[in-house]
């Protein structure tokens, strides 16, 4: 029974059983931040009726049909456009996204800058494994320089994005880190992002195992976890070990916490305003008639 010791949290309960089993390869890290995701929606008391998940395509993108809600899994790189209108249409729903780093910075990063920008209330988790590990394990704009993919069988020669200061400078009003080596923390951060009354993109760090570590001779995935926390860590953290994973000592927590206009607050004001002119209009109008 997976139940969590420090409260009544049953995964199961939100989770689509139908659905089970799962398709992730053991190990991944992925399935830990769908925890930890559920987890602060547990502790949030959010209804599943009022609880809106959109992912795009990737293992990431897979994770929304697990989840016992009102889920979409839409085209390549496009969720954030999606929720968008979601959200827009329907302001009573949290609206999550749930995008991988290939999807979200790739055939999607158009799409992220705008969504940082626009400040509409939306909670966009992006997983970072620095790979496409789906479709067979490409390089994608996070994967580190060095790093072996299907595509870079030399190593990879690009410098990588920052996705979170990416983010910020973009404008995102909310934008934090955090690794899937530290479930409390990763749910915390994910539940602060939850309550952002704006945007808020989160970074996961986490390991694509079976593809990524693999190639890369990374270990099993207890210790590629392990790695996260002598890599990822700031300095005073770190242990010995001496490795080029990722770029190190990577700030985690919430890194941008600022306060801005909400858009779609924003928008349904400026339509109020345009309906009540309207039908000013149309009773001056009448009166002429
Ligand atoms: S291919 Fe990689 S990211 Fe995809 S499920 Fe397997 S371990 Fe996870």
């Amino acid at each position: 029974m997976i139940v969590d010791s420090a409260s009544a949290f049953d995964v199961r309960t939100y989770l689509r059983q139908e659905m089970m089993p799962h398709f992730l390869c053991p190990g991944c890290g992925h399935g830990i931040a769908l925890r930890a995701l559920l987890w602060a929606v547990y502790e949030l008391g959010l209804d599943k009726d009022k609880l809106a998940v959109v992912s795009g395509i990737g293992c990431a993108g897979r994770l929304s049909a697990y989840i016992d809600a009102n889920t979409f899994h839409v085209t390549h790189g496009r969720p954030l456009a999606y929720a968008t209108g979601l959200a827009l249409a329907r302001p009573d729903l949290h609206v999550v996204v749930i995008t991988g780093d290939g999807d979200c910075l790739a055939i999607g990063g158009n799409h992220l800058i705008h969504a940082c920008r626009r400040n509409l209330k939306l909670t966009c988790l992006m997983l970072n494994n620095e790979v496409y590990g789906m479709t067979g394990g490409q390089v994608s704009p996070t994967t580190s320089e060095t790093r072996l993919t299907t595509t870079t069988p030399l190593g990879n020669s690009e410098p990588n994005f920052d996705a979170c200061t990416l983010a910020a400078a973009a404008g995102a009003s909310f934008v934090g880190r955090e690794v899937t080596h530290h479930v409390p923390k990763l749910k915390q951060l994910i539940r602060a992002g939850l309550e952002h009354p704006g945007f808020a993109f989160i970074e996961v760090l986490s390991d694509c195992t079976e593809i990524f570590g693999r190639k890369n001779e990374l270990g099993s995935s207890a210790e590629m976890v392990l790695r996260q926390k002598s890599e990822l860590r700031p300095s005073a953290y770190r242990d010995t070990v001496d490795s080029p994973f990722r770029s190190s000592d990577l700030p985690t927590g919430i890194l941008t916490k600022t306060e801005r206009p909400e858009y779609g607050a924003a928008y349904r004001t400026a339509a109020a305003a345009q309906r009540a002119r309207l039908a000013a209009s149309t009773d001056q109008n009448k009166g002429r008639t």
